[in-house]
């Protein structure tokens, strides 16, 4: 079967089901960029797809980082000194910061204060800190507790720990015909946040367990990794292997009600950056951005000394919506169905780099004789045969070997699967040749260079 045999009977509620459900189970684990939360999350993804998972040593020089020691945590709380728990980590993994030093003893609140982080505008949410990189500890909490918080002294603890150990990232090949690959990346480091982290945790795994039952011309590297720290790890140990990745996407903020959003790729022209803005040409409220060094792991996929064609497929991107970074950004946040959707769109995208090619029209010379061939109003119903026809006349017209499937659609303003159905109906009368594409596929002056 084939990607678009595949989006034909695509199984909409099932599959939003499905994802949501793997969020929901996910959802209350503590993950940071090391340590237990983030591999019991990989070893869940690995139940379900292929996944190999890889641990790099606290220590590690990657470029001009080095991997960090590893953080756990048991533990936490802010209680008044007759027991009663006022801040419980049990009831949120954001209550502390996220890579806390531990912490036991007595505090007044006044000591305590610097330490404690909440949104006075929505005083219901806890907000979500990290401290990855410097040694600090802290609780977030809502500011309705904070407020209520009396001038006393205080029992703190934080249970964790920070000590030589691994970074884990989870990677996933679905191979395909040919050598190059499509680069999928998500960040599972965040704790208990929904769209920033399950939703695209839950759609790469998906497309990892869908993929291998298609046919592919290009192999799938799906990469779960921590964010930053995790995509800068897997580059330095796979500085060769990039040179095969032909197209990439980083996948976030993909289950709520927003409309699909792209950022292209620091190239800005690539393959990728053309497949997405065609699937979206159409789709209500969908916007494309240019390239900027900020927001998620496409950072590092687009740094100077890769450059890597890729860009990020999100719904409302980073930052773009008030739940962002809160505990508002919850199971209630994201829906079945805008999962779906997003997946959907990730197949769309798929197919279009799947199909895309470049033909030589045989016969250059004024049209060919379709009707000659039963090439004329051949194809569908009655509603189809103009856009079919039109389909047929763009490419004869344009594969004069300069241009793609996808330049075509574009220029011609029709879809691509009517495009790609005409180039093979042509293709299989001996009217077209393929020149780039498919399984003969070969380096192109815009891709990497082999390393
Ligand atoms: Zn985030």
């Amino acid at each position: 079967m084939t990607i678009d045999q595949f989006l034909a009977a695509f199984p909409t509620d099932e599959l939003g089901r499905e994802m949501f459900a793997m969020a929901e189970r996910l959802y209350p684990v503590c993950r940071s960029i090391t340590g237990e939360g983030l591999r019991e999350t990989l070893r869940e993804v690995g139940r379900r797809i292929d996944l190999t998972m890889h641990e790099v040593p606290t220590g590690s020089r990657v470029f001009d980082w080095t991997v960090p020691k590893e953080w756990n945590i048991r533990d936490a709380w802010i209680a008044r000194l007759d027991g009663t728990r006022v801040v419980e980590f049990r009831n949120s993994s954001l209550h502390v910061v996220n890579y806390s030093v531990p912490v036991r003893g007595v505090f007044s609140l006044s000591e305590l204060r610097p330490h404690l982080h909440s949104i006075p505008d929505r005083p219901d949410w806890i907000p979500y800190r990290t401290s990855y990189y410097a040694p600090d500890w802290g609780f977030c909490l809502t500011h309705r507790q904070l407020e209520a918080l009396r001038e006393d002294r205080y029992d703190v603890c934080i249970d964790s720990s920070l000590e030589d150990g691994n970074l884990t990232y989870g990677e996933c090949f679905v191979p395909g015909r040919g050598e190059e690959e499509v680069l999928v990346s998500c960040h599972a480091c965040h704790p208990s946040l929904c769209n920033d982290n399950l939703s695209g945790l839950s759609l790469v795994t998906m497309i990892g367990e869908i993929l291998p039952k298609l046919e592919l011309r290009y192999g799938y590297r799906l990469l779960f990794v921590p964010g930053t720290i995790g995509s800068i790890t897997w580059l330095a140990r796979n500085v060769q292997a990039t040179a095969r990745i032909r197209h990439g996407l980083v996948a976030a903020c993909l289950g709520d009600s927003g409309p699909l959003h792209y950022k292209r790729s620091r190239r800005g022209d690539a393959e990728i950056d053309r497949a997405v803005a065609l699937m979206l040409r159409g789709k209500e409220g969908s916007s494309v951005e240019s390239f900027s060094p900020y927001g998620y792991d496409e950072r590092q996929y687009c740094s100077p000394g890769f450059n890597l064609a890729v860009g990020s497929l999100t719904r409302t991107p980073h930052g773009g919506y008030p739940e962002y970074h809160t505990s508002a950004d919850n199971l209630d946040l994201i829906r079945p169905d805008r999962l779906a959707d997003s997946l959907r769109a990730y197949l769309e995208v798929f197919a279009i780099l799947e199909s895309n090619a470049t033909f030589r029209n045989n016969n250059p010379m004024c049209e060919p004789q379709l009707g000659r061939r039963g090439l004329y109003r051949a194809v569908g119903g009655l509603q189809d045969v103009k856009s079919a026809e039109m389909a047929m006349l763009w490419v004869l017209n344009l594969s004069d070997e300069r241009h793609s499937l996808l330049d075509i659609a574009e220029r011609s303003g029709l879809g691509f699967d009517s495009i790609s159905a005409a180039a093979s109906l042509l293709e299989a009368h001996g009217l077209l040749e393929r020149v780039i594409g498919g399984d003969a596929f070969n380096w192109r002056a815009d891709g990497p260079e082999p390393a």
